[in-house]
């Protein structure tokens, strides 16, 4: 096992009966006593944090956003999107959080909404629904299965567009070869976007597509529709593309293999020009205001748990903060900025559009899909962590989730001390909750790979695999208040420890750094010496360890940067010696494979 997983026990209790109950208890709290042993010192002193999060932190209030943003489809510069932010920067108003006249340096509390043009017209949908000619009942409609237009899908006439559907297969080139499709419906099981280009070259009226990926399983699933786009080039000429469930494509298939299928289309969208909108908000630090804590959530999306959960999650933790430093309960030394916006570009933009203030940011974090409740969805809480030798060497208890990722080099590591600090931080709540916490190594595609790029150190709160991922089954009932407090209050502890450490929480810090890289020594030796066993050559095993280590020695190496000011000689002294010990304990265990034949 490579990591203590605290939130396991829970997890695996359920799948002992009740006789095996005692022996397993009794483990259990073995097992505790020694953790609660080895970290009790640094946990005790920073669960001062924990227990103001706890005490304000209101769960149901992040649920409330969640109720507001989830029926709404969200893309920059449409109306979803537009009132979100506008929900949230309510909730900021009533928190304290004053709007900037001057800048930031305003007040201790500020926020902001920054107005973009946007190069391309935003999109919105209104209405739709597909029919069998003859039939009275839809078989599907916009009210029960929001994602059913292509993302830029343009307005039929109010009446619809009846006409034929031809099957194209697998929506090829080739399929479509002696197929008339001028003025007719195309259906293909493929992607839209390519479909929409190449049944637009032949003349269709429009497409009805399917293609859901297996994690969705669209056959158990038959309702769930995944949302996708097609490109817009002219709005006069703009077509549409009805995505369909499984169900509605099993139903028309069905049709076809009997003879002639005839379907009416009626949809109405809005495709307009706009602006894009970004809410900054800001906790400002009292000493060192210009270095700085991001946490991100991405407001695009017609998700519950993809996104409005990160919104939702994210304005409370704004919240949360404010009051806690109205009652002096927090001084943050540096700023956390709060921001909403679209994904990705948000973040990037924050980055890239103001040098200076680039160089001030020290930690991104992004937070996507963090309300899961994880019994419905099949969803884990998950920490992606920056790029380490787990994403090269990806065995164990690591693996990659099905979103993927592919194997990166040495090269690729970023070395630092956020990845293990924010997963100590949600083990100290799971401690308390049974809160089942994991993490994948790095794979990207979200508010933290921004960051990255720009050599920041960037970590994502998510859950996947969630069935229903991208899906219109993603909706309100699929989201769980305790678990955005959960993130919301490990992620806030994270950051006030980062934005306020004195010399002995950083001291302990570095403590609690150098235990998780003995650790992962421990348990890459084990996997190690299983691998010589089965064949593995015992150089190759020797590098692995290796290139851990230094990873590890670097990470701690950046841990002089935790002391807002500079480190203090107690600390590189510190850092130092672990290093020190870490390397030692390395070339113990690399002489020990080599006994090993
Ligand atoms: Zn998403």
């Amino acid at each position: 096992m490579r990591k203590i997983r605290l939130a396991a026990p829970s997890h695996w209790y359920r799948k002992f009966n009740s006789s095996m109950k005692k022996h397993f208890t009794l483990l259990l709290l073995t097992m505790l006593a020694f953790v609660g042993y080895a970290q009790k010192k640094p946990e005790a002193s920073f669960e001062q944090h924990f227990v103001n999060l706890r005490n304000t932190f209101r769960a149901n209030d992040a649920f409330e956003t969640v109720k507001f943003v989830e029926p709404r489809w969200r893309l920059a510069g449409n109306t979803g999107f537009n009132e979100s932010i506008g929900y949230v920067e309510k909730i900021l108003q009533q928190a304290g959080f004053k709007k900037e006249v001057t800048g930031e340096a305003d007040g201790p509390l500020t926020y902001r909404i920054e107005t973009r043009k946007m190069r391309h017209p935003t999109w919105e949908p209104v209405s739709a629904s597909l029919t069998i000619e003859g039939e009275v009942t839809p078989i599907l409609m916009y009210a029960t299965n929001h994602n059913m237009m292509a993302v830029n899908s343009a307005s039929t006439p109010k009446e619809g567009i009846t006409a034929e559907v031809i099957d194209v297969g697998q929506g090829t080139r080739q399929d479509f070869e002696g197929k008339d499709v001028t003025g007719k419906i195309v259906l293909g099981e493929a992607g839209a976007r390519n479909l929409y280009s190449i049944a637009m070259e032949m003349g269709a009226a429009g497409v009805l597509a399917y293609s859901m990926p297996a994690y969705n399983q669209p056959e158990k699933h038959v309702n769930s529709i995944q949302f996708q786009s097609i490109p817009l080039k002219d709005i006069e000429q703009q077509k549409w593309v009805i995505l369909l469930s499984y169900q509605a494509k099993e139903k028309l298939k069905a049709v076809l293999a009997k003879g002639t299928l005839r379907v009416t289309v009626k949809t109405e969208t809005k495709i307009y020009t706009a602006d894009e909108l970004t809410l900054v908000a800001n906790a400002r630090g009292t000493t060192h205001p210009d270095e700085r804590f991001v946490f991100s959530a991405h407001v695009q999306e017609p998700g519950a748990n993809d996104n409005a959960t990160g919104v939702g999650t994210l304005a409370e933790m704004a919240r949360t903060t404010a009051e806690l430093i109205q009652q002096k309960k927090l001084v943050p030394l540096r700023t956390i900025t709060f921001l909403w916006g679209d994904e990705i570009n948000s973040t990037d933009r924050y980055i890239k559009d103001d040098a200076v203030r680039a160089r001030g940011i020290k930690w991104g974090l992004s937070l996507d899909m963090v309300g899961e409740d994880v019994s419905k969805t099949g969803g884990t809480f998950l920490i992606e962590k920056m790029p380490d030798p787990s994403a090269i060497w990806t065995r164990g208890n690591e693996k990659h989730t099905e979103w993927g990722g592919n194997v990166l080099t040495e090269a690729q590591m970023f070395p630092h001390y956020f990845n293990d600090i924010l997963l100590n931080r949600c083990f100290q709540q799971a401690r308390t909750n049974g809160w089942n916490v994991q993490s994948n190594p790095f794979e990207g595609g979200s508010d933290h790979t921004p960051f990255l790029q720009a050599k920041i150190p960037g970590l994502l709160m998510w859950h996947f695999t969630d069935v229903f991922y991208h899906t219109d089954g993603d909706r309100i009932d699929m989201v769980s208040a305790e678990e955005m407090k959960n993130v919301g209050v490990s992620a806030l502890a994270t950051a006030f420890l980062l934005c306020s450490a004195d010399e002995s929480e950083t001291l302990l810090l570095v403590d609690e750094v150098s235990t998780n890289a003995h650790k992962r020594l421990a348990v890459e030796f084990e996997l190690s010496k299983a691998a010589i066993k089965s064949g593995s050559k015992i150089a190759d095993e020797q590098h692995i360890l290796e290139v851990w280590t230094d990873w590890y020695v670097k990470a701690i190496g950046t841990m002089t940067d935790i002391l807002p000011g500079g480190s203090t000689e107690g600390v590189t002294l510190k850092i130092t010696s672990a290093q020190g010990k870490l390397q030692h304990k390395r070339d113990e265990l690399v002489n020990a494979l080599n006994t090993r034949k």
